[in-house]
């Protein structure tokens, strides 16, 4: 069957057999398939949750939010007793982009070279299908001691006041707290297993908003533009260390990922503009 992704490239939808999950490969790939840019629209996270009841896991699905704020989590466990190991993941993605400058379309989960091609392969469907090939191994060499559970949130790369906050309070509510948690995000830049990390990088989001005076670019002296503004300030925060790191993190940075000014012409100097 093919249907169409909301960027008009043609995805095939997927079509696993209970013993695929046992192949990483082939349940990323089934992952990728589905776009899922953040937050989740839902089916890929009810393929996966398909994919962990086939494997005799009971899946709770944990909608936190409202209207279409609503953010699809799932927590999922097999077997009841301890140790109680969970995988903690999330199904969204950031958006592709320029779907162009991929070399293959980022949702058909493409294979070359000993590569998979896809948005999510790295971070972090190919993770999650990490999970489920390992579980459904262990499954079928004969079944696990404690038990194992996934921890799913549809909403990692967005704002997350729905995702993973609130199934780890769903999760204390009901005496679902692991012993053990693994989060599956890539860690390792060069060499599968070269780190392991023990924490996580915090983040503060800004927007700043540069005001000035709008003119025409013939008589500078009657306008103030504060594009040229934002620059000084820009290269004063830029420069400006934040910390010095510790032993196990690197330095905090400050990254600017937008400036916006919205001006289509060009001989007029903008009144306002802002960055993230
Ligand atoms: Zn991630």
């Amino acid at each position: 069957m093919t249907e169409m992704t909301t960027d008009g490239t043609a995805c095939t939808a997927p079509t696993l057999r209970p013993g695929d999950l046992s192949n990483p490969v082939a349940v990323a790939q089934a992952l990728i398939r589905l776009p899922s840019v953040s937050p989740d629209p839902g089916e890929s996270q009810q393929l996966l949750a398909s994919m962990l009841e086939t494997l005799g896991f009971s899946v709770t699905h944990l909608p936190f939010g409202e209207g279409a704020e609503r953010t699809p989590n799932f927590f999922a466990r097999l077997g009841t007793g301890g140790p109680h190991i969970c995988y903690a993941g999330h199904t969204d993605v950031v958006p592709p982009g320029r779907v162009d400058d991929w070399r293959y379309p980022p949702y058909e989960a493409h294979i070359a070279d000993g590569l998979l091609y896809g948005r999510g392969a790295c971070d972090m469907k190919g993770g999650i299908a990490a999970f489920v090939a390992a579980v459904a191994r262990q499954v079928a060499a004969g079944g696990v001691q404690g038990s194992i559970s996934l921890l799913i949130t549809g909403d990692e790369e967005g704002p997350a006041t729905y995702g993973t906050s609130k199934v780890l309070e769903w999760m204390q509510a009901h005496d679902q707290i692991p012993d053990y948690c693994l989060v599956g995000e890539p860690t390792n830049p060069r060499v599968l297993g070269e780190m392991v990390k023990v924490g996580r990088r915090g983040s503060l989001n800004a927007q700043i908003v540069v005001e000035g005076t709008q003119g025409h670019v013939a008589y500078p002296q009657r306008a103030d533009n504060p594009a040229h503004r934002l620059l000084a300030v820009l290269e004063a925060l830029r420069a400006t260390p934040l910390d010095h790191g510790t032993q196990y993190f690197e330095p905090s940075s400050l990254q600017v990922t937008s400036i916006d000014i919205g001006n289509d012409a060009t001989n007029v100097i903008p009144a306002r503009l802002r960055h993230n």
